[in-house]
């Protein structure tokens, strides 16, 4: 992949790494609060309460395994192999990285670990 490419996922990946952090603390924030105000609550309040907590915290958990798998791409382009798939080595195809560029499997390889034949 040509420099130029390269520094332009970097800087897509380095935004998408940045909003996450942000949206990351800000959950963990919202939990602490909520966290407080529980003490207050009656049981109706508390029951709801903890459903939204239990949301924001697969939430929080999605947003934390996708900011790992921007910080592994970072460290792919740094270390050149990025843009490859990890699977079976082909490049990843170009459209893919534009719409997913922390993607670490192709097309192919991504449609069979889905269907867990990987
Ligand atoms: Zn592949």
């Amino acid at each position: 992949m040509q420099a130029k490419d390269l520094n332009r996922f970097k800087k897509k990946l380095l935004e998408k790494q940045s909003e996450l952090i942000d949206v990351v603390h800000k959950t963990e924030n919202y939990g602490r609060e909520a966290d407080a105000e529980g003490e207050a609550m009656d049981i109706a309040d508390k029951a709801s309460s903890s459903y939204t907590k239990e949301f924001m915290f697969s939430k929080s958990n999605s947003d934390r395994q996708l900011l790992q798998m921007v910080a592994e791409a970072l460290g792919r382009i740094n270390e050149g192999s990025y843009g490859a798939c990890l699977h079976c080595e082909e490049p990843v195809e170009r459209k893919r990285l534009e719409a997913v560029p922390w993607a670490r499997l192709c097309i192919k390889c991504q449609e069979m670990e889905e269907k867990k034949l990987l």
